[in-house]
This record gives structure tokens, sequence and C-alpha cells, in this order.
């Protein structure tokens, strides 16, 4: 998604200059005070005690829930999705989102918008991980992969629905911290693997369903091939080179594949290992 730097989303947050004058300049401003004021309270509330900053969080993540169930009634023309499975809404308002994102962008990480994780890489907007989520239509039993860890976040979110989830990340630290911090908050179904996802992870399949979170510039053979028949896959793909189409690509029973677009999204590229097999 979007590359900002941590310093241009906070100078941007709060020190903008709005365009316009008037009601949007109003709105601007008071938009502005609120991220301050938040930054403020958090301050004050995680210096109050870690119950208090817990309150500060659970409630933070409610109001992302709601904004998500907005979301989703609004686009729901191009995903054929006006609400979201309730497994999944509770899922994104149980996960700690803000312990994903770097410490300086905590008080952004319930807000509905992609986040720098370092190395040039972007958490998603919450909205997306949700509707990629729920697009997979995860139940319990599931084995789900997906290529591009990031920041652990989507793993997560799918761990908690599902009964493993398998994860590939091509660059070594984020990987690194992806898995320290998945162990740390006790998610101990998920596999992460560092390397190239393009091909999946063929001794792992087949899968329920698939999630890539970097854009190919098409859908990848072997992937489609590691669904299982009925199996579901969520990519984006077929753009043009800064923006992507979120495929929804399903495998019938009798393996005949379909490939139906959702929204138009913007994802970072999925990097290719010219060293590998
Ligand atoms: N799902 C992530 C979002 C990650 S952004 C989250 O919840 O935070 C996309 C990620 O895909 C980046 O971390 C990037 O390094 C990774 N990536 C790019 N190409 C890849 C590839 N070929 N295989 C595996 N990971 C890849």
């Amino acid at each position: 998604m979007e590359r900002r730097s941590f310093l241009g989303i906070i100078a941007g947050s709060l020190f903008a200059v709005p365009r316009r004058a008037g009601a949007q300049h109003a709105g601007q401003s008071t938009r502005r005070m609120v991220i301050l004021l938040s930054a403020f309270y958090l301050l004050a509330v995680m210096h109050a005690g870690p119950s208090a900053a817990q309150d500060w969080h659970s409630a933070q993540r409610a109001r992302m829930v709601a904004e998500i169930a907005s979301l989703a009634r609004e686009t729901s023309g191009a995903t054929g999705r006006p609400t979201l499975s309730e497994a999944v809404m509770t899922a994104m308002g149980t996960v700690p989102r803000h312990r994903f994102v770097p410490a300086p962008l905590e008080v952004f990480a319930y807000k509905n918008q992609p986040l720098p994780i370092g190395e040039g890489q972007t958490i998603s907007q919450p909205f997306l991980v949700a509707l990629m989520t729920d697009l997979l239509d995860p139940k319990p039993g599931d084995t789900v992969l997906e290529v591009g860890t990031g920041s652990g976040y989507q793993a997560a979110v799918l761990a908690s629905l599902v009964a493993k989830v398998y994860t590939i990340e091509i660059l070594e630290p984020l990987a690194r911290r992806a898995t320290h911090l998945l162990e740390e908050l006790g998610y101990r179904n998920v596999e992460l693997r560092i390397g190239d996802g393009y091909n999946g992870w063929p001794e792992a399949a087949p899968f329920d369903s698939i999630v890539v979170t970097a854009a190919p510039a098409d859908v990848p053979k072997q992937l489609v091939y590691q669904l299982k028949p009925g199996g579901r896959m969520v990519i984006p793909a077929s753009g043009s080179s800064d923006w992507q189409y979120l495929l929804l690509v399903e495998k019938q029973s009798d393996g005949t594949v379909t490939m139906k677009r959702t929204l138009p999204v913007r994802f970072v590229p999925l990097k290719r290992d010219r060293s590998a097999k």
C-alpha cells in the first residue's frame, strides 16, 4: 500500500496545511486536534498503567470495527459482501493491531490506513485485512497460506479463525520480527518461512485458502495449483503498474477456476528471488 515515512505520517496528520478554507479547514483542524488529543491521551493512559492503556486500545478497536462495518456496506456493490462474518469482525475486534506497528505509530494503529513497518513495506489498512479475510470464508478447521507476512498482523487475524496458518516473508528482518511477536502474543498455530512465496509452500499444500498481500504481475499458477478443490484465493493483481484489482479466485470441486474482480487497490509489488529455483 502507500509508502510513507514515520515522520511523514505524524507530520502529515498533525501539521499538514489545509488546502482549502471553510468547512474543510474546520474539518481538518478538528481532525488534527482529535489526533493530537488522542496522542496525549494515549501517553497519559500509558502513564496511568497497563489496564488503562488496554481499555483505550479496546475502545479504539471497537471504533475501528464500526468503521469496517460501514465501509463494507459502502463497497458491497463491488465486493458482494455488505456485511462481514461475525467471526471475522470478532477477530478484528480482538487482535492487538497496535502491537504490529512501530511504537511511534501506535496512536494511528486503529485508523483505517496503511502504515509503514520498515524495509519500505506497509501493514495494510484494517478494512482491507477484514475484507480479504472474509472473502476467504475461513472455517475453524482450515489450513491457510499467506504470501507476504510483513508485520504478521494478517497472519494473527487468520490464526484466530482457522486451525493452521502458513506464512512466507521474503525480507528477513520483517520475518524475524513477526516470528518473535507472534510467539510473544501466543499465536502457536502460525508457521513462518523466509523466502519467495511466488511458488507457494508445496510441502504444506493443498490449502483451503490462500491470501497474497503483495501484488504480482499475474496470478501465480503454482498458487492456484496448491488450492484444494472448493478452495479460494484472494490476491491483488491484473490492474496497471501502480494499482490492482483485489481478485477472488475460486477453484470449483471439478477443478475449474473462476476469477472475480472486487475493489481496485494499491499493494506493494511482489518481489521475486531470482536466485530461487
Ligand atoms: N500481510 C502483511 C502486509 C504485508 S505488505 C501485514 O499484515 O502486515 C507485503 C509483504 O509482502 C511485505 O512484507 C513484503 O516484503 C512481502 N513480500 C513481497 N514479495 C514477496 C514474496 N515474493 N514472497 C514473500 N513475501 C513477499
